[in-house]
């Protein structure tokens, strides 16, 4: 095959413009593939209404006519025979096809039929005839000065000669499926004649990339779990006994979580376990039991967490839990005195303090552990799943627990996460009310401002998020002050407000919060964000202005901040536009609901933010449209890599291509 550089029309520039497409090297521009393609078929103009696309050949009729207008535009006129009507072509900014443009000249038109002045508007003209033939034409994503066609006729140049390109497919289940081969398909997909060798190649294209995906996942998987974990010898009472010294019930699916992550952690196997949960459906206090046995088995737990407003929480909740045990807690904040970091090292190094809690300084920097047995990190959908980790401690592997509020469809969730165990919290702790959601026009603040007061009256606190204009830092700011003002107008007197935004310190912030969580403080304004997880459960109203710039999944997660106990609580939409869509979200309160509609609504790319994202960058399959494909896919993956064949010479490339991809951990 030919390299990039030695393609015709290939030069310095156009390689530049290629790799701004991703296009590195031949395989890469062969698998380049189409996004649509243009069906390009002989109308029949005695059937064409006023404006009708056209596509009709025929011949030129005589020297096109050419006018320049000032601003370098031109327009061309010349008569077009196609053999049963003489008709007007006009066409714009081609002038300089002026020449080739002579009487007898072949050509195929595509373009606006206006048929009251029997003209022909062109946007495109084809020096060929069309004739019966039906012809699909591959169109593909382009650059400034790189056009579709362009792309097309580099690749040609490929096809012409013969592809070197090898399926990564084991050749018993292409022979399975039926599939065209790999070099057939890519020069089907490239130049498709007909719609059902197209579908076929297509399929041979999608199943690939989704039997790669899968089998690396089990790939993963096998390699985690057969490393050794820690065998922890704790008996099952102890976790009966710390239940009961709670101050509520578990729900069935905390303890059932609680007993997956016990099975985990007393088995030999490493524990890598996804928990999932909606919004306030108590994934912490699952996660405090986690470290709670790790303790008893003598190790020590770490728990990380996005944000230092969020860790700090941890560390209160957990110095709460265990005030009657006898274990010690750190919290490990970014901007401490170096005094005091230094005394929290060492006591990780010499094991004398048992849990630390923190962002994701606890592992990035060089902490030394004297034996951490046990990783968790929280609101897991904010790092990325595979975050490289040099944990410095004493040969020992830990288990690792992820918690995430992200709701992905289980049975999507089930599919992707190969590697990973799942637990699962669907039902929400007893006495909770569900949120009820309104949608408002920007005009009805009134509204909003009066709920607001009842609330408040009723000592209840509240969160305010301000309009968010994302190009701009000052904007946002200006918005939150100017939001601050008209509350204050409207509350001052009576309550206190305070204002948290992405340029505040850690410091400031945390301030604010504890002012929040205290009481100090009944409304909070904020800038996005508001740290995902905070816990105030004596705040009863959510208010979101321009409601329409975030995901549902995003306002869901938003409204989860309220509702945390068995007081009646409210959200508030404020949005001019997309009612439609945030509807949803009034009708019901449930997140995977909200999750599968947002997915239906924005396709899989936000959803799965928990993967890195080049992970999830099919060229071809969809995860949602072909998921029967991927079920399949993930069968016959976890079938290969489990049979002789993965370890065959003749299949080795395929292990390689596993192995070195997957350089995590
Ligand atoms: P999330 O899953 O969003 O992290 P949290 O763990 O913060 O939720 O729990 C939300 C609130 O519910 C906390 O105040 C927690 O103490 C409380 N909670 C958790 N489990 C229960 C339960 N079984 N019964 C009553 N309240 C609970
Ligand atoms: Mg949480």
């Amino acid at each position: 095959m030919k390299e990039l550089n030695e393609l015709k029309g290939v030069g310095p520039k156009t390689l530049n413009l290629l790799n701004k497409l991703g296009i590195d090297d031949n395989i890469d521009l062969v698998t380049y593939y189409p996004f649509r393609y243009e069906v390009l078929k002989r109308s029949d103009i005695y059937q064409l209404n006023q404006d009708d696309k056209i596509i009709i050949d025929g011949v030129v009729e005589n020297i096109p006519s050419l006018f320049r207008f000032k601003n370098k535009k031109d327009v061309m006129n010349f008569h077009f025979n196609t053999g049963e009507i003489l008709v007007k072509v006009t066409i714009y900014n081609r002038g300089f096809l002026k020449s080739k443009l002579n009487p007898g000249t072949n050509l195929t038109i595509i373009g606006k039929y206006d048929k009251l002045h029997n003209t022909i508007i062109a946007n495109d003209l084809r020096f060929e005839l069309l004739g019966e033939e039906i012809k699909i034409e591959p169109i593909y994503h382009s650059t400034y000065g790189l056009s579709s066609k362009q792309i097309g006729a580099y690749i040609n140049q490929l096809l012409d000669e013969e592809l070197v390109v090898k399926s990564y497919v084991p050749d018993y289940l292409i022979d399975k499926y039926k599939f065209i081969s790999k070099e057939e398909s890519i020069k089907i997909i490239h130049r498709p004649t007909e719609q059902n060798k197209l579908k076929q190649a297509i399929n041979h294209l999608k199943y690939e990339e989704l039997f790669m995906f899968m089998l690396k996942m089990n790939n993963l998987k096998e390699n985690k779990n057969n490393k050794i974990g820690l065998k922890r010898n704790i008996s099952f009472d102890k976790v009966t006994e710390f239940i009961k010294e709670l101050s509520f019930k578990l729900t069935k699916d905390q303890e059932i979580s609680v007993k997956e992550i016990y099975d985990d952690l007393i088995s030999s196997k490493r524990m890598n376990r996804l928990l999932q949960g909606d919004v306030g459906s108590g994934k912490t206090v699952v996660s405090m039991i986690a470290m709670y046995l790790n303790y008893l088995s003598g190790y020590q737990s770490a728990l990380m967490v996005p944000t230092e407003i969020l860790a700090n929480q941890h560390f209160i909740n957990a110095l709460e839990l265990f005030k009657s045990y006898d274990l010690k807690i750190e919290l490990l904040k970014g901007k401490m005195k170096v005094t005091e970091k230094k005394q929290i090292y060492e006591g990780l190094e010499n094991g004398e303090i048992d849990i630390i809690i923190g962002t994701h300084a606890l592992i990035q920097e060089e902490v030394k552990y004297y034996n951490l047995g046990l990783v968790i990190t929280d609101e897991q959908h904010r790092f990325g799943v595979n975050q490289r980790s040099n944990l410095k401690n004493k040969g020992i592997t830990p288990d690792v627990l992820y918690m995430s509020a992200t709701p992905i469809p289980r049975t999507y969730a089930l599919t992707l996460y190969g590697d990973m165990d799942i637990s699962n919290i669907k039902t929400m702790p007893e006495g909770r009310k569900e949120v009820i959601t309104y949608l408002k026009h920007n005009d009805e603040i009134k509204d909003v401002l009066n709920l607001m007061y009842q609330e408040l009256k009723n000592n209840h606190q509240v969160y305010v998020i301000a309009p968010l204009i994302e190009e701009s830092d000052k904007i946002d700011l200006e918005n939150v002050y100017e939001l601050e003002n008209k509350m204050k107008k409207a509350f001052g007197k009576l309550y206190s407000i305070g204002v948290l935004h992405g340029k505040m310190t850690n410091q400031e912030k945390g301030s604010i919060m504890n002012d929040f969580r205290n009481n100090k403080i009944q409304i909070l304004i904020s800038t996005t964000v508001i740290e995902v997880g905070v816990d105030v459960e004596n705040a009863t109203v959510m208010v979101i202005f321009d409601s329409y710039r975030f995901g549902l999944s995003a306002l869901h997660q938003l409204r989860g901040r309220v509702g945390r106990s068995h007081l009646q609580s409210y959200c508030v939409l404020i949005s001019n536009q997309d009612a439609e869509r945030l509807k949803v979200l009034t009708k019901t309160n449930d997140g995977f609901k909200v999750s599968e509609e947002d997915f239906r609504l924005r396709g899989s790319g936000d959803l799965f933010g928990v993967r890195q994202s080049g992970e999830m960058a099919f060229k071809m399959a969809d995860i949602k449209q072909d998921f029967k494909m991927l079920l399949k896919a993930k069968e016959d993956s976890l079938e290969f890599i489990k049979s002789h064949n993965y370890h065959e010479p003749h299949y080795k490339f395929i292990k390689d291509r596993i192995e070195t991809t997957n350089n995590l951990d």
